[in-house]
């Protein structure tokens, strides 16, 4: 079914211990479609990318993804199944080499030749990182490290992925070369789901966003009407 969203949530909780961090909320993609999550520190932003990529449990509530429902699925399978997360700090292996990153992306594969295949789209589309794959990862830039990330996500071959905070702590040069690449995979045909606290630069660049405000969504729509919305102007972008 075409209209049937990729993944849906469905008055989803999480709680840390008796901490309820996201408090029942609804969110869906759709196949194709570059939707971002905006909202300020501590919103459960992290969480609920955490709970999608199967990192963290969902304490009530529903996720489904193609159509089949998955909050029991554990992470692995998660990944298998197209499910893959760039966490925040981006989680490289600092001491591996790149190329030795790169490849730990596809350790749920066994078609070795479509790997090989697989990486030298990588290299194609991360020039940068094709340079350095010999280097130790732990050496790299901020912004060539999140590449390597990216990169590496991109080696398990997903259907949906999820980026959490991809521009932190990164010059506004190199963010925008970040936000290139996501645009890339979008039109390469993965769907992507965009945690930001650059909600300016997220809601320009989106079909849709959601809005998260202490556990809650407080606002949904198309990244142009977000981005003139009064109350995400003055909550999110720093206007009176
Ligand atoms: P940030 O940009 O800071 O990551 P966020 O919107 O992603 O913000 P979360 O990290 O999802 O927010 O945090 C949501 C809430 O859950 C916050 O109140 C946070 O303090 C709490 N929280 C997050 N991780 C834990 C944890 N491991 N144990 C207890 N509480 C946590």
């Amino acid at each position: 079914n075409p209209a049937a969203p990729l993944l849906q949530l469905r008055d989803a909780r999480i709680a840390y211990g008796q901490i309820q961090a996201v408090k029942g909320i609804d969110l869906e993609l759709f196949s194709g479609e570059l939707v971002s999550l905006i909202g300020a520190n501590g919103a459960g932003k992290t969480t609920t990318l955490n709970a999608i990529a199967g990192t963290l449990q969902l304490s009530g509530g529903d996720l489904s993804y193609a159509g089949s429902a998955i909050a029991g699925m554990p992470a692995h399978k998660r990944l298998r199944a197209g499910i893959a997360l760039v966490p925040e700090g981006r989680g490289i292996f600092t001491r591996l080499t790149v190329e030795e990153n790169l490849r730990m992306g596809a350790y749920t594969r066994s078609d070795k030749a479509e790997i090989e295949a697989d990486l030298q789209r990588v290299y194609e589309m991360l020039p940068r990182v094709k340079e350095r794959l010999p280097q130790v990862a732990g050496t790299l830039s901020g912004g060539e490290q999140q590449m390597v990330a990216i990169g590496r996500a991109l080696l398990s071959r997903p259907k949906l992925l999820l980026l959490d905070e991809p521009s932190m702590g990164l010059a506004p040069l190199i963010v925008e070369k970040i936000f290139e690449v996501i645009h890339t995979v979008m039109k390469q045909g993965v769907t992507v789901l965009l945690v930001e606290q650059n909600a300016n630069l997220a809601l320009g660049f989106s079909n849709r966003a959601y809005v998260m405000e202490s556990g809650k969504i407080t606002l949904s729509g198309s990244g142009q009407d977000l981005l003139h919305d009064p109350k995400v102007r003055s909550a999110y972008l720093g206007e009176a």
